[in-house]
């Protein structure tokens, strides 16, 4: 079994419900260990949309990184993900594979770990809840150290909020 890290974003419709729901759909196929603090997080790259809310779980999973992504996928669209018109742009449920263990994979399809985390605040702060001395297994730094770099350059942002 590995231990695999999962980052989970919605800015659209009820956020709070979708939240809930992927933690539901995440529930089904692998064993939920940890889940971080929510935090409501300004769009990045598209800045034109809703603020997202943002969480981090971690579980056991049995599963295959390839048979994983394509759980998430399944479980997006039960919640109301519909294909979008632009990358980046607004969604009712995001499902990322941040860490599979110190596994790396680079397919078309699939790159884990996902390869934007340490520009990611939203990704960082709530993996930080739960992760902080986790080591990325590519860039050798912490999740804390990754985020403290961040915090330094002042783009920091995150809020906590009570769900
Ligand atoms: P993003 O999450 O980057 O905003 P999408 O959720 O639309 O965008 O994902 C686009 C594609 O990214 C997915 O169809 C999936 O195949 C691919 N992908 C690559 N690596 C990962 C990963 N680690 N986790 C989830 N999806 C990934
Ligand atoms: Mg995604």
């Amino acid at each position: 079994m590995v231990k695999v890290y999962i980052g989970i974003g919605s800015n659209l419709g009820d956020r709070v419900d979708n939240l809930h729901r992927a933690l539901a759909a995440i529930d089904a196929f692998m064993t939920l260990e940890e889940l971080s603090g929510v935090y409501e997080t300004e769009p990045k790259y598209v800045l034109d949309q809703p603020a997202f809310l943002n969480m981090a779980v971690a579980g056991n999973c049995e599963m295959k990184p390839e048979e994983l992504l394509a759980s998430l996928k399944e479980a997006e669209v039960k919640i109301g993900r519909v294909p979008a018109a632009e990358r980046y742009g607004p969604r009712a449920i995001d499902l990322d594979i941040l860490f599979f263990g110190d596994q790396v994979v680079d397919q078309p399809d699939l790159q884990v770990p996902h390869p934007l985390i340490a520009e990611r605040e939203f990704v960082l702060k709530p993996l930080a809840d739960i992760a902080p001395q986790f080591r990325h297994p590519l860039a050798g730094r912490t999740i804390a150290e990754m985020l403290m770099a961040l915090e330094v350059e002042g783009e920091a942002k995150a809020i906590s909020v009570d769900v």
